[in-house]
């Protein structure tokens, strides 16, 4: 039986997660699970799942999940010293999926045990790549991307040479707005931009669809998890999201892994890795399909993914600056103190104003030196983002 822990259990990926693990209960023991505010979901599923331990990061809700857990046996517990005690319980396999740079701290952790780290939390490569490639290597632990694009290529990459890859190309839904015209994206809404055309996601995620800062994040990540140079990492908007991503050889050709938009292939496949199991994800239809379209990820409409390339062309702590400024910035938005397209200028204010101190950026990659820039650039983007609001 495999020990499973999962970070951010009660959100999308965790969910789905579950969902797979439910169609084979006997195949897992399952040691920790974690939630945020969610405390009923959290509390079913340390149930239903028999789980050692459940926490919330919230401890101002630890009652409740002590009292949906009496009786039961189930540990009980809260805040970023339950978290980190629970990503240091021994586990075989660990889902991190806790959204925002806050699932950095526990991903590393569980990489110290030696874990398998089925990584949907991309922030985490974007933020300290090179550290998280560091962890799994000295402890003899593993990270399996789990976003589907780099699920994609990793699977594209199997039984090939690196130095064979001449282009990675990752596909973007172009998200909410992707048809609208340019001149209305000022006025977009939180709620506009949360409704996504073909992925069921949380809603953060979906948002940066919208923005295309989801797909800045998984350029950067593409470069860090493959350690690609920049310039063979591109993006293209790919509306029906069937192709994840494409791999190109030096011969010309092209590997493209194709499915339906389901999360649970690139869940299933990280659970299984190296093997392949049977998963509930539709089976193209082909015919039905008819036809698949593309266009070009622009830049100009786009902000984001420009920015994505000058944060993997400076490298360093550049990524968690990055990081730190949309999540403060996506809030803003969501919180309606700023509007769509400043979403970009504060992210792109703050960049230009922490990178400005070569000192932040290029800090050695560590989890100290990550949190403290992403420190800084919260606070920067807050004051940002009083300049706007006035
Ligand atoms: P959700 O918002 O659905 O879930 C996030 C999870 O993290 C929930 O369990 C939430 O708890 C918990 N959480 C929220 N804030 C914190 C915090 N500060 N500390 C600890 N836990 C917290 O997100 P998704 O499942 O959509 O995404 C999770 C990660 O996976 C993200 O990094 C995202 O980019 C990535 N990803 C997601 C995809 C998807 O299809 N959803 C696809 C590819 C990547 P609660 O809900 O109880 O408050
Ligand atoms: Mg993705």
């Amino acid at each position: 039986m495999r020990r499973v822990s999962i970070f951010g259990a009660t959100g999308s990926i965790g969910q789905n997660t579950l969902d797979l693990m439910s169609r084979d209960p006997s195949a897992y023991k399952v040691v920790a699970l974690t939630g945020g505010q969610n405390i009923a979901q959290l509390a079913a599923d340390a149930k239903r799942f028999n789980a050692e331990l459940a926490v919330t990061a919230d401890p101002a809700r630890l009652d409740a999940l002590r009292s949906a857990l009496a009786g039961t046996g189930i540990d009980a517990a809260a805040g970023p010293a339950a978290l980190d005690e629970a990503a240091s319980r021994p586990a075989d396999w660990v889902m991190s999926a806790i959204v925002g740079a806050a699932g950095l701290a526990p991903g590393l952790r569980a990489l110290e045990q030696g874990a398998t780290l089925a990584l949907a939390n991309k922030e985490s490569m974007v933020c300290a790549g090179p550290l998280m490639l560091d962890t799994a290597h000295r402890h003899g632990g593993r990270i399996l991307p789990v976003d589907s694009e780099h699920s994609a290529v990793f699977q594209a990459l199997i039984g090939e040479d690196l130095e064979a890859v001449e282009r990675v190309i990752i596909t973007a839904s172009g998200g909410a707005f992707r048809d609208w015209p340019l001149a209305d994206l000022a006025g977009a809404t939180p709620e506009q931009a949360a409704q996504h055309p073909n992925w069921d996601m949380g809603q953060r995620i979906t948002i940066d669809s919208a923005s295309m800062f989801n797909k800045a994040l998984e350029l950067i990540e593409t470069k860090e998890f493959f350690g690609l140079s920049p310039d063979k990492i591109e993006a293209v908007v790919h509306p029906e999201s069937i192709i994840h991503a494409l791999v190109g050889f030096n011969d010309g050709g092209l590997m493209a892994h194709v499915g339906p938009p389901d999360m649970r292939h690139a869940i299933g496949f990280a659970l299984n890795y190296p093997g392949r199991k049977a998963l509930p994800v539709e089976r193209l239809d082909l015919v039905a399909l008819g036809q698949m379209s593309f266009r070009l990820a622009d830049e100009a409409r786009w902000p984001a993914l420009r920015l994505a390339r000058e944060v993997m062309a400076m490298g360093g702590l550049s990524g968690a600056v990055f990081n730190a400024a949309k999540e403060r910035a996506l809030d803003g938005f969501i919180e309606k103190r700023i509007g769509f397209q400043q979403i970009a200028s504060v992210v792109e204010a703050v960049l230009s104003r922490v990178s400005a101190n070569a000192g932040h950026i290029d800090a050695a990659i560590t989890l100290d030196n990550v949190l403290q820039v992403d420190h800084l650039a919260r606070v920067r983007a807050n004051e940002i983002m009083n300049d706007i609001e006035g």
